[in-house]
């Protein structure tokens, strides 16, 4: 029987409803009324993942995997349906990205080191259970590359997902405990708490029976699990600029500049979020974004309109703006534009408000700058300090190396859209959690494993 787009919503619906009601955690795998009822049930889990083998672990990565691919659409449109966030054709995508390219156990590796003395092996284990939290932004990926990950290292989780992510979070938590137990592995490898609260969060960063925190999210909770007293990976915030030169290929820079930065609706903190142009390509640059690529350019008046709308007096962000389309956040202010419309495009100083703040929107501001050195300038100035992502568009190898150097990023992409860091269209592994503040960068299940040297003296050195 063909599945149609409305059964597909129907069961949609009724999932969440489902999740709505009095208990919200009945029947879901791995939820708990408390923190520390899932940190002990984690726990309990951990004895029993500890001990099986590399491929039993990799049976269970493999359902999660096949499960995902599964259920791509259903939780792609759960995650916008609960947080209003994103869209769900790019959610679809990176649910299908996290099952093919987040790594599983053969991203652990052993060193080893032989000689007149013996042998030494330098062995990754588990950390044992790891505290992570989760963002509204991309919450059932998180999840999902988490678990795969810290699970293939030998761990079990605890997630104090976002509360406003958190049926959605709930769902991926449910999903991967069910593909544990159908792998012939144990309930609860992922847990969480039924309403994740700061306080539920506290208690988690507290627990003497959390060895290792991972953050992702914005500068607050970073700090929070860095000043916790406890080993921490802190996936933060980005404000990633995208650097266009004399030499690029302008069209293929515009094209890829606004596919990359209108990905999920701009939700992906590695996406491009203005642009730094030198002015003898620049009125090329604008007329192909605006031409080609379907982008609406936005008046002095329409900018300050999207100013008061999508921020307060203090900056600060207003949630009903993040991960909404182009043509969502114009009719905000007013202004109806057709469904092509893909990203709201102007040009003004790098100071400008919706150039300096990291909006996740498809909102991308132009820095017109006279030349490579003042764009390079520019480009980390806007920046922040965040070494998180920053992309070049440009054939000139000593203008790319000298950026490099310059934005000192975990991600830099050359000539291509920003999701191709997530192997997106590019060679590379996939994640959700780019440690960028604490320099694992793209975090994978090495990652979640701590070194152990096993030393033989005099002996197995057989050179
Ligand atoms: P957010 O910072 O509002 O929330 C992230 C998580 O942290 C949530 O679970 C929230 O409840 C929790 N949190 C926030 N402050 C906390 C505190 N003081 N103590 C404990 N927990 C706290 O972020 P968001 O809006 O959900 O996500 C968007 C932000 O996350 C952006 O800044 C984006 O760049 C960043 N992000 C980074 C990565 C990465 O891999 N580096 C990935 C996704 C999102």
């Amino acid at each position: 029987m063909a599945v149609s787009e409305s059964m597909i919503q129907d069961v949609v619906k009724e999932v969440l409803a489902k999740m709505q009601i009095q208990e919200p955690a009945a029947g879901m795998h791995g939820v708990f009324p408390t923190m520390e009822e899932a940190i002990a049930a984690a726990k309990e889990s951990q004895k029993i993942v500890r001990n099986l083998t590399l491929d039993q672990r990799e049976q269970i990565i493999s359902k999660i995997r096949q499960r995902t691919h599964e259920n791509a659409e259903l939780i792609a449109r759960m995650g916008v349906d609960e947080t209003g966030m994103g869209n769900v054709g790019d959610k679809i995508l990176k649910h299908h990205l996290v099952a093919d390219k987040v790594p599983g156990t053969e991203d652990i590796t052993t060193e080893a080191v032989s000689g007149d003395r013996g042998l030494t092996l330098v062995e990754m284990g588990p950390f044992g259970v790891i505290g992570a939290i989760t963002p509204t932004t991309n919450p059932s990926e998180t999840v999902l590359c988490n678990t795969m990950g810290m699970l293939a290292g030998g761990n079990t989780v605890v997630f104090n997902p976002h509360p406003a992510a958190i049926k959605t979070s709930i769902f991926a938590i449910d999903m991967v405990n069910r593909c544990s137990i159908e792998a012939g592995g144990p309930d609860n490898i992922a847990c969480t708490v039924e309403n994740p609260t700061l306080e539920s969060s506290n208690i988690m960063m507290k627990s003497p029976d959390i060895q290792l925190l991972v953050a992702t999210g914005g500068p607050g909770v970073v700090t929070a699990v860095l000043s916790s007293g406890k080993r921490a990976i802190g996936a933060g915030a980005g404000n990633p600029p995208a650097l266009v030169d004399e030499t690029a290929n302008v069209r293929k820079a515009a094209q890829d500049i606004v596919n990359g930065c209108t990905f999920d609706n701009n939700l992906p903190c590695i996406a491009e979020k203005e642009i730094v142009c030198v002015d003898s390509v620049c009125d090329e640059l604008m007329d192909d974004m605006i031409n080609e690529q379907n982008c609406y350019l936005a008046s002095k008046e329409v900018q300050d309109r999207l100013i008061r709308t999508v921020m307060d007096e203090k900056g600060r962000l207003n949630r009903k703006c993040v991960g909404r389309s182009a043509k969502v956040l114009l009719s905000m202010v007013g202004v109806e534009v057709p469904d092509s419309i893909r990203c709201i495009v102007f040009e003004g100083p790098k100071e400008h408000p919706l150039i300096a703040t990291e909006l996740m929107m498809p909102i991308l501001g132009v820095v017109r700058v006279k030349d490579f050195d003042e764009a390079v300038e520019t480009a980390v100035w806007l920046e922040h300090g965040n070494r998180h992502s920053a992309h070049i568009h440009s054939l000139n190898v000593e203008h790319i190396t000298r950026y490099a150097r310059a934005m000192d990023t975990a991600i830099l992409v050359k000539n291509g859209p920003s999701y191709a860091a997530l192997g997106f269209g590019g060679e590379s592994i996939c994640t959700f959690t780019i440690a960028s503040r604490t320099g694992e960068g793209l975090t994978s299940a090495k990652t979640f494993t701590k070194k152990r040297r096993c030393v033989m003296q005099d002996y197995l050195c057989i050179r």
